[in-house]
């Protein structure tokens, strides 16, 4: 199918210029806002009038004006009605899921997530609300369908999951889901503009800001993208999870990712050039390399059909080494030896980070679960950065799996020399 860019619909919003004719907007300062004619504070109470239909802003965790509009490109991002911005994306996830269930609901959702969503459903759910989920494996519509209950209220999965990097059918997905009356909730972290789950047939997107649409690895923000009404009610004042749970954006943090979006298409585009370049060179030598980029990856064909080609397929690639302790020599070479990126969770950002997500981001699984979802403990996942060359980043990989004695290659002189001194990192 063809997607169309979501750049076009970032260009065509209203730009909003600040209080003094700034071009970029103002961060609005204040909790409370004054309401001009007495008659006004009951009908904002009331939800009959609000900042988009005809009201003024109440207060500041309710809608707040500079996270409203970042709230609205990111609206347009996702190809939605409507955003809001939460103050993480766990806030997002677990904001969306309170809306649509009540006690003792069901939730159907992917086996492969990233391990906080995981423990939100798997632990933290069942105890505070009796809400439970079955996890199944998402590239199994027949798996979807069996799993849904007559109390199932939603179906979830990553557009690209965290950190097997398989690929949920989106289209599909929504078929299946919508033949049942049930949203499908897509968390798009790994993809922004790769894939735009509305366009394929998606109703509700949510986003970790604190990742690619940041892209600094200085922020924790996340998104809810979806229709108007869904937007509001999560702001209602008796039942609304981000009225009443109070996890709100600061208009700060509002106003510096507003200032990121517009070259969130330059940085994704460096991320995924630079991801399918090491890939690439990693498959040549023949190491056990997942990238959705490579024609071997079992989802490469569906994402080839889902994707906006313009963006490449993502900053994301896992590198199996054999063993939890090869993954942590390499990591410590690629750190401490040669300066190749950083040992750390999160991603997005503009240098490599790398962690062994068995024993970090997915430890909240089990090990049954880990291997139903097919996590190795030997498999380091590898968030690519743009710094430095390609060919410099890629000698620095390639000297570090000679050096773990991974792979057979030859060393490049220039870097055997470096390496001979290992450099100590520092502060
Ligand atoms: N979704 C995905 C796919 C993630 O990888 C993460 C965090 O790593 C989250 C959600 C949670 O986001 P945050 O840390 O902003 O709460």
């Amino acid at each position: 199918m063809k997607v169309k860019n979501p750049i076009e619909a970032l260009a065509h919003l209203r730009h909003e210029f600040g209080e003094h004719g700034g071009v970029n907007m103002s961060i609005e300062a204040s909790t409370t806002f004054t309401v001009m004619d007495p008659g006004t504070m009951p009908e904002l109470f009331q939800g009959k009038k609000g900042p988009g239909s005809g009201g003024c802003y109440l207060y500041g965790r309710h809608f707040n004006p500079t996270v409203y509009n970042l709230g609205r490109q990111l609206a347009a991002l996702e190809g939605t009605e409507a955003a809001y911005c939460t103050a993480s994306g766990m806030a997002a996830i677990s904001a969306v899921i309170l809306q649509l269930c009540q006690a003792g609901d069901h939730v159907v959702a992917s086996n492969t997530v990233y391990g906080g969503t995981y423990a939100l459903l798997h632990d933290f759910l069942p105890i505070k609300s009796g809400i439970t989920t079955t996890f199944v494996d998402i590239t199994d519509p027949d798996a979807v369908a069996a799993a849904i209950t007559p109390d199932t209220r939603l179906v979830f999965t990553e557009s690209i999951a965290n950190p097997t990097l398989r690929v949920a059918n989106i289209p599909l997905l929504a078929e299946c889901v919508h033949a049942r009356g049930l949203p499908l909730v897509i968390d798009n972290t790994f993809s922004p503009l790769i894939l735009s789950p509305k366009q394929l047939g998606a109703d509700i997107i949510v986003h970790s800001i604190t990742k690619f649409l940041s892209g600094g690895s200085d922020i924790i923000g996340g998104a809810i993208c979806a229709e108007e009404s869904f937007i509001q009610s999560l702001m209602d004042l008796h039942t609304g999870p981000l009225m009443l749970l109070g996890p709100t954006m600061d208009p700060t943090i509002a106003s510096a990712i507003s200032l990121r979006i517009p070259h969130l298409p330059l940085r994704m585009e460096a991320h995924s050039k630079r991801a399918m370049y090491l890939a690439e060179r990693l498959q040549e030598k023949g190491h056990v390399v997942c990238y959705t980029g490579l024609p071997d990856h079992p989802d490469y064909q569906l994402l080839q059909d889902m994707r906006c080609p313009d963006y490449g397929y993502g900053g994301l690639l896992t590198l199996d080494v054999g063993s939890e302790e090869k993954a942590n020599e390499l990591m410590d070479r690629l750190q401490n030896t040669y300066r190749f990126g950083f040992m750390a969770v999160s991603l997005g950002y503009f240098d490599t980070l790398m962690n062994c997500s068995g024993t970090s981001t997915s430890s909240e699984m089990s090990d049954e679960d880990k291997t139903i979802a097919g996590i190795r403990p030997g498999q380091v996942r590898l968030s690519v950065g743009y710094t430095g060359t390609a060919e410099q980043r890629w000698q620095q990989l390639d000297c570090a799996l000679q050096d773990i004695g991974v792979g057979r290659t030859e060393r490049d002189p220039t870097m055997a020399g470096e390496s001979s001194t290992p450099e100590s990192v520092s502060a």
